[in-house]
């Protein structure tokens, strides 16, 4: 099939090369002229497992082309994706401009039937405004009293993938949401997937942009309960780690996602939890268990900082070390990374930070202008008095303790993604603290806060 991806970002191009892996022909177009010149020239944006080898081979097959030009892209193809980005507005509500902005280009260069797919995350309801702008934006000469205008379609089909692993994650999805109000769509958007024989789930437009939004919601909420429960973790001299164990093991419950750590961040979670509060409160719900998942997301980077406060004492011209700048691991991505509100915050408080991330420093660099960017993991421990560790990489894995220890004026560290070897560390001379992990415990019942046992 021609299908035309409109937004060549991370989830843009993911799904471009994809529908080319499996067989259909695909422009990906993007309004950002450097980025095309760039894949233009064989080279990728964006750091992505496996994306770089995709794109050249599709290239040079001609199953995948980059393009600035909507108008040739809505032309030739049947079936157009949206992945424009959806950010927060300052209320919480998904900033709709880039979608709408598409829309009403799309609508400009329509001549016959078109499937218009929405792959961005978008609240309930978007379709319906799409529909309406491609109606009041289509050629003049299909507008005019008794035209008869084309018959065109919108559909939803959110993206599940995650970065780090998308393309994976596109191949092999758990399943397909496709939301759709014709039949015409729905066959349509079965062909598109034919050859990925996953479980297809048929919607509404409206249930399957809500899907994507209570999708994102309950992960996020997974995130925060065990976060909640790590907090009582430390308390009451537990692990929050074998608590997971041990509840993961249900398979009511399931172990993913109860990952204790610094929060959740990214482009997806915090601004997707932020719209659907928004969805729900215009709609005439307060969803409060939604705002706490917020709440206790933010708790937790003021806890860390606590932690790092109580052990150090004072922050200012403490030097830190910090191994991981990216969201998580895997991706070069530093949208709204719990790493940024943590070194803002040592910052403030006069720390100097030297951070190292394998994939994430040239993205960094836009958003920490006062820190020192190192050249390894190494590099950034030197004359350190703490070492933070905020990215879950592989290779911090592989460090040798001995030799950074070595380099550290004093041997702490602060794993805000209970990621480390606790053990290795602690035998290596370090006083290591994790997340909930029992080690600092707080408790302040009459008994302990009076020192009697
Ligand atoms: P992104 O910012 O990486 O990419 C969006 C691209 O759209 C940019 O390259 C931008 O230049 C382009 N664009 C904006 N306006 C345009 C226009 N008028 N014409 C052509 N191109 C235009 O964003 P992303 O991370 O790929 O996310 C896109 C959407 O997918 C969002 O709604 C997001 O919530 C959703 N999503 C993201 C992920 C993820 O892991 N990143 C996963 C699932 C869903």
């Amino acid at each position: 099939m021609n299908i035309a991806i409109i937004g060549s970002g991370y989830v843009g191009l993911v799904t471009g090369v994809c529908l080319a892996h499996i067989g259909h022909h695909v422009i990906c177009i993007d309004n950002d002229p450097e980025k095309i010149k760039k894949l233009n020239a064989g080279k990728v944006p964006i750091y992505e497992p496996g994306l770089e080898d995709l794109i050249r081979k599709y290239r040079r097959m001609k199953r995948l082309v980059f393009s600035g030009s909507i108008a040739g892209a809505v032309k030739k193809s049947e079936v157009i994706f949206i992945a424009v980005g959806t950010p927060s507005k300052q209320n919480g509500d998904a900033d709709l401009t880039y979608i709408e902005n598409v829309a009403r280009e799309i609508a400009r260069h329509m001549d016959s039937y078109k499937l218009l797919v929405e792959k961005s995350t978008v609240p309930a309801q978007t379709g319906n405004r799409i529909e309406r702008t491609v109606r009041l934006n289509l050629p003049a000469k299909y507008r005019k009293d008794g035209a008869r205008p084309f018959a065109f379609d919108v559909a939803s089909n959110p993206e599940f993938l995650r970065e780090g692993s998308a393309i994976e994650d596109f191949m092999n999805p758990d399943r397909i949401v496709i939301g759709v109000e014709s039949s015409r769509a729905e066959k349509l958007l079965r062909e598109v997937y034919k050859p990925l024989k996953a479980r297809v789930v048929v919607t509404n437009l409206a249930s399957a942009e809500m899907i994507k939004h209570a999708s994102n919601s309950f992960l996020a909420a997974k995130i925060s309960f065990i976060n909640a429960v790590a907090q009582v973790c430390d308390r009451v001299g537990a692990d929050v780690e074998k608590v997971a164990e041990g509840m993961g093991y249900d398979k009511r419950i399931g172990r993913a996602f109860l990952n204790a750590g610094i929060g959740y961040g990214g482009s997806c979670f915090p601004k997707d939890v932020d719209a659907f509060i928004r969805l729900a409160e215009k709609s005439g719900y307060d969803f409060r268990l939604l705002k706490s998942v917020r709440d206790v997301n933010e708790q937790q980077k003021a806890a860390f900082i606590q932690l790092i406060e109580d052990k150090l004492w004072i922050i200012k011209d403490k030097t830190i070390a910090v191994w991981g700048l990216a969201f998580k691991a895997n991706t070069d991505d530093m949208r709204r990374a719990a790493s940024l509100d943590i070194i803002r915050s040592l910052r403030a408080e006069g720390a100097r930070v030297q951070a190292y991330d394998p994939k994430a420093m040239v993205n960094a660099r836009y958003e920490l202008k006062d820190i020192k960017f190192c050249a390894d993991a190494y590099a950034a421990l030197k004359g350190a008095d703490c070492l933070l560790v905020l990215t879950e990489w592989d290779e911090f894995l592989k460090v040798d303790l001995a030799r950074a220890r070595g380099l550290m004026r004093q041997a702490v560290v602060f794993d805000g993604r209970n990621f480390c070897d606790r053990e290795a560390f602690t035998a290596g001379g370090f006083e290591y603290y994790g997340i909930g992990r029992g080690e600092t415990v707080k408790t302040t019942t009459g008994a302990a806060a009076c020192g009697k046992k």
